[in-house]
């Protein structure tokens, strides 16, 4: 395969940056080792900062997110909630802090609104009752799946190509060039030799091993971040703690749930990143100063990201050194078309995309300007059962009396699960569980898979996307994806919950077992 542009790495980076190449006329490849989302863009807050967050550690960062949260809201509306935000203090927190808060948003270019707190928490009930200061800023919320998938699908339109489970495993150099990139697909085992002229490492906390196949350098370090899914929607706007950042003090609202998070522990591996019930405990403790309710409500599930550090960029604490963009030319390594692009957020996600295609576009040669600050994300139809709590109201208003649901939590129907499976099926993916876990929310509402699962492997029979025993193995990677989140927040009517579908599924089908003993069972 040929191509101007290989882009290793389809998180939001990645396919931001292929968007953006594919709009300038200029041919590029991504290859994802996994599925889309697979890394930092799939386990993260789906916060649209604001930038107050940032106003003290640093104000340039800021400035950027509220520049780019204001873009994506004009340019993608349909992937944003409008939710607004508060910056919430109670007693103890810094006093100095909260003084200079609304000054520091200020002189960011950020609005931001002084709040009565009997007001505010008559907006927002959940809130402490001892809040001591309480601001109104800009933030929103973003479904970081439905902006990933809606700009692959326009890049794709617009001609990128993409490698799904497709591995970079090295590459070929030729005097300070890489001329052969090495990739194989996961499934089939297929390989792939790609000849790009430039190369763009978007690997995020995996961006030093892949820098490494090429001889490059990124001195990093990994920080895991760890976030707690309510069973309800606990408040109507993002709620922030007034205070430096720190453990458990953002409480976002996604569609009918809210996520609590996030803590801050450095990891030596990347391959087990699980949270943790300390990690759960601390999040509890902490996000209940602000919002009471958080120390009684139900959890359905825990879950966890990394984030890249830089460590030549800012050897400061983690929580600072974590929000750096770094874009590395790597001919300081001696490599002449090679870049890597980590950190950042998911915010600036544009911006990151626009620095590296500047930079790539010179080196091709290549002057078209950059078009993604105008031209609108279109909405891809498909990708909409990924969005939460869209399913529900949209099955409401629609839905055909003879449409039965699959999974009732976060109402999918079975002509939405067929609309996924045919949209799998054109992409050349196996139609299963794994295909329906991925694209849309099923199984990720509070019964985390216990009825729906049954119920679609059933329906998968029937449809003849299963065979033989094709059904109880898929059935149990789905169960046990669910329950490495369930794992960590089992009390109260979670416990239940798990014993209820331990007892269907191991009781009753002996899921439990290897299959092999199963079948001699
Ligand atoms: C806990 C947490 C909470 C966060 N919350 C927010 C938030 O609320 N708002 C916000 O703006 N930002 C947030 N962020 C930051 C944001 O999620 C990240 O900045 C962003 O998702 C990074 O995207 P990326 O594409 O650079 O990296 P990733 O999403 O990690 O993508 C890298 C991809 O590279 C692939 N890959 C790795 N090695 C190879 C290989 N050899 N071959 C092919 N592919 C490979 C991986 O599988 C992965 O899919 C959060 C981050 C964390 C960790």
């Amino acid at each position: 395969m040929q191509t101007q542009v290989l882009i290793i790495g389809g998180g939001v980076t990645g396919v931001g940056l292929a968007r953006d190449l594919a709009l300038r006329g200029v041919d590029c490849i991504l290859a994802e080792a996994y599925d889309l989302n697979a890394g930092a863009s799939g386990a993260n807050h789906g916060l649209l900062h604001s930038g107050c967050r940032y106003v003290a550690s640093d104000p340039h960062s800021a400035r950027e997110c509220h520049e780019e949260s204001s873009l994506l809201r004009k340019l993608a509306p349909h992937v944003v909630e409008e939710t607004g935000g508060y910056f919430v203090a109670v007693p103890g927190d810094d006093e100095r802090y909260i003084a200079d808060f609304p000054g520091r948003c200020r002189s960011a270019g950020i609005p931001v609104r002084s709040q009565d707190v009997p007001a505010a928490r008559e907006q927002e009930p959940e809130l402490a009752g001892n809040a001591v200061a309480v601001f109104e800023v800009p933030d929103a919320t973003v479904d970081p799946f439905h902006l990933v998938l809606d700009t692959l699908t326009h890049a794709r339109e617009l001609g990128a190509r993409f490698l799904g489970h497709t591995r970079l495993e090295g590459f070929e150099m030729r005097q300070g060039r890489v001329e052969i990139a090495r990739l194989r697909n996961t499934r089939n085992g297929r390989e792939y030799r790609v000849r790009a002229d430039q190369i763009v490492n978007a690997a995020g906390a995996w961006a030093g091993e892949v820098a490494a196949m090429a001889g490059g350098n990124v001195a990093m370090r990994c920080v895991k971040g760890t976030l707690l899914v309510t069973h309800d929607r606990m408040t109507r706007r993002v709620i922030n703690r007034l205070r430096p950042p720190g453990d458990g003090d953002i409480l976002v609202p996604g569609g009918t749930v809210s996520i609590l998070g996030t803590t801050s522990v450095r990891v030596e591996s990347l391959d087990d990143i699980a949270p943790t019930v300390a990690e759960v405990d601390v999040n509890v403790e902490q996000g209940s100063a602000m919002v009471p309710g958080l120390a009684s409500t139900r959890y359905i599930r825990a879950y966890a990201g990394v984030r890249p550090l830089l460590l030549e960029q800012d050897d400061s604490s983690d929580r600072n050194a974590s929000r750096g963009v770094a874009l590395l030319d790597h001919e300081r390594d001696g490599l002449q078309n090679f870049v890597t692009i980590t950190g950042g957020k998911l915010t600036t996600f544009r911006l990151m995309a626009e620095q590296t295609a500047d930079l790539v576009c010179a080196r091709l040669g290549v002057h078209a300007p950059c078009r993604t600050r105008t031209t609108p994300l279109p909405a891809a139809e498909p990708w909409r059962w990924n969005e939460a709590g869209l399913a529900r109201k949209g099955w409401l208003s629609e839905h055909e009396p003879g449409d039965v649901l699959l999974c009732e939590c976060e109402m999918v129907p079975r002509s939405g699960v067929d609309a996924i499976l045919d949209m799998a099926a054109e992409e050349g993916e196996a139609t299963g569980l794994k295909a329906l876990n991925r694209r849309s929310r099923v199984g990720k509402g509070a019964c985390q898979g216990t009825f729906c699962g049954l119920r679609l492997t059933s329906y998968l029979y029937d449809r003849d996307d299963l065979d033989s025993d094709e059904g109880i193995v898929q059935l149990r990677d789905f169960l046990e994806e669910r329950w490495k989140g369930q794992r960590p927040v089992l009390w109260g009517p979670a416990a239940a919950q798990a014993e209820l579908q331990e007892a269907l599924y191991c009781g009753l089908m002996g899921l439990e077992l290897p299959s092999t003993d199963r079948e001699g069972a």
